[in-house]
């Protein structure tokens, strides 16, 4: 037996027991008379005691030759403390050590196991077993068991089935790379890994299983932006013979009982937005409302007034930044200087402060009198005290840097609080989005997207302007779920893949599994996904998903701990038929 208890569990109450503990030396300390171990696993820290008086010299002596993260086993008597320590659960006790085994010795790690380590990311990543015995990265992934029991507890309550569906499949188009992987049997002919499970979770639907998920890994292949992984999770779901109205409802209490189960918190029902709405008063499809500083679009009242920049501009918008007229000149030069870097790329701002005594003071006064500026006032809504910053140009490119600079002075306002969640669902996405590079229209969501009652006429005229029976859930400003109603006969299903610039050949080899199925008695069905990863980081109150995965990439898509991806040897490439072309 390698243990009695664990070393988090012992209390006052159990002093004067016998016990056997193991774990690893955390850390020790040495008064040549008395030495005392800090013994460590999962479930807490033991302090251990070796003392001249009331123990042999020899074990003494062992003790004293430990390192670091040894792994140990001690028998021993619970013995109350001499000096109590309240900070940790075990902190009445300690335990009088009558035998010690080293069960294995450790060289000295290279960063220390402590919450706050002195390693580098890197490091840490090269080193990942070393780093999840550290508190904050243990806890993460504890705290994501959690989210992920729950649910399945919630899911399987309300009757969804968990159904695996295959790794090794054909490309799905959620609009990045496929993953390829060489079949040896089928010489000269790939599987894609799944980016996700969409046309399975929709055959399963056909399938009649009515209520589906999984909790399944996902691949994309896409040049990694801070805080993207190349293999990622998701919550899978999809629902037979229901209206949006349903599924909103279903993962809406998904949602608000993960809320509960695990942080605690009540949520009111979540309110929608509609996806022009969000673009207009936020500049973006994943507005975080925790805060207001909505958008005023000032068009009306600073256009023809002889300012070249804002007569030109197809939108100018502003927001109002609460007591944003304490920053002194040169905080707000630092400001237009932080919307013209590149990453925001802003051409410049205009600003105007909104004095206490109701006078106002912009940047363009030459242009713009009291009157004017109140006008600026009254759309962004801006208060005696506040700032209001203004951007014009572009409207999509705007929004998007107008958008960038709100949650940039949110932030540095203490606006984000992470203990506070704000869900928001985002209705009737645009079907589809034109892509400036392929000069082609592409399905925003993916081309299984059912469009609005009565719209599929518009396809041919304004096909820009067709909206989709497609929602995302937004937490905290991040895109924590989305999906759609699915389009579920083949004649719909063939006018969008036509639309969308696939040969009927084309559509045939690639999705032609799908259409078929849609003849045999497919029914109404539609679903959506969380980003289980984003989910729990949001959940722990944190920003990036690093933490809460056991073993994440790094932003090459390299595993730096097994060094991976890595060469394979000729033998390999000659089984699989593959000749490599590399350019040098
Ligand atoms: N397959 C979609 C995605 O990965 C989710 C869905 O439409 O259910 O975003």
């Amino acid at each position: 037996m390698y243990r009695s208890h664990n070393c988090g569990e012992l209390r006052a109450t159990n002093v004067n027991t016998e016990v056997t503990l193991s774990g690893w030396v955390q850390k020790s300390r040495d008064k040549g008379f008395i030495v005392w171990v800090d013994l460590r696993d999962r479930y807490g820290i033991t302090q251990l005691v070796f003392d001249e008086e009331r123990t042999s010299k020899e074990l003494i002596e062992q003790a004293q030759n430990l390192g670091r993260e040894y792994v140990i086993q001690v028998k021993g008597k619970v013995i109350e403390r001499a000096s109590k320590n309240p900070n940790i659960p075990t902190g009445d006790i300690e335990i009088l050590v009558s035998e010690l085994n080293i069960l294995n010795e450790a060289m000295l790690p290279p960063f220390t196991i402590e919450d706050k380590t002195d390693g580098g990311e890197d490091l840490r990543m090269k080193y990942r077993y070393l780093d999840i015995r550290r508190n904050p990265v243990k806890n993460s992934l504890i705290f994501r068991h959690k989210v992920t029991q729950e649910v399945r507890n919630y899911l399987s309550k309300e009757g969804f089935i968990e159904v695996e569906t295959p790794y090794l499949i054909k490309s799905t188009p959620e609009g990045a790379r496929d993953f390829v992987v060489p079949s040896r049997m089928n010489a000269g002919q790939f599987y894609a890994l799944p980016q996700s499970p969409q046309t399975f979770k929709q055959l399963l639907m056909v399938g009649g299983m009515d209520k589906y998920f999984q909790i399944v890994k996902c691949f994309r292949d896409e040049d990694l932006r801070a805080d993207r992984q190349p293999e990622f999770t998701q919550i899978d779901c999809e629902m037979a013979f229901i209206e949006q109205e349903d599924i909103l409802n279903a993962f809406e209490g998904l949602t608000r009982h993960l809320l509960k189960e695990v942080n605690g918190v009540e949520v009111e029902k979540f309110p929608r937005m509609l996806y022009d709405d969000a673009m207009r008063l936020y500049g973006n499809d994943k507005p975080d409302i925790r805060f207001g500083m909505q958008f005023g679009e000032l068009n009306e009242v600073a256009q023809h007034k002889d300012f070249g920049v804002f007569n030109n501009a197809e939108l100018v918008v502003g927001i109002a930044v609460p007591r944003g007229n304490s920053y002194t000149r040169k905080e707000i030069d630092k400001l237009i200087d932080w919307v013209k870097r590149p990453q925001i790329g802003a051409l410049g701002m205009v600003y105007c402060r909104c004095n206490e005594d109701g006078t106002f003071k912009s940047s363009v006064d030459k242009f713009y009198d009291q009157d004017d500026l109140e006008k600026w006032a009254e759309v962004t809504d801006a208060k005696p005290g506040d700032l209001i910053c203004v951007l014009s140009g572009d409207k999509n490119k705007v929004r998007t840097q107008l958008s960038a600079l709100r949650m940039e002075l949110a932030e540095r306002l203490g606006l984000r609080n992470p203990k506070e969640f704000a869900p928001l669902w985002v209705m009737d996405f645009p079907l589809l989005e034109w892509d400036e590079e392929t000069e082609r229209y592409h399905a925003m969501h993916h081309p299984f997207t059912s469009p609005k009652p009565g719209q599929l006429e518009l396809l041919k005229t304004d096909p820009g302007a067709v909206k989709a029976n497609a929602y995302d859930l937004v937490l905290n400003g991040n895109e924590i779920g989305g999906g759609s109603i699915r389009i579920h006969d083949k004649e719909t299903q063939s006018l969008m893949f036509d639309y969308l610039g696939f040969t009927p050949e084309e559509a045939k080899a690639q999705f032609g599994f799908l259409m078929d199925a849609f003849q045999y008695g497919a029914p109404p069905h539609g679903g959506l996904a969380f980003g289980l990863d984003r989910l729990v980081a949001i959940l722990g109150g944190q920003e990036t998903i690093r933490d809460f995965i056991a073993f994440p990439k790094n932003n090459s898509g390299r595993d730096v701990m097994i060094d991976a991806p890595a060469p394979i040897d000729d033998d390999q490439l000659n089984e699989l038929s593959l000749k490599l072309n590399l350019k040098s």
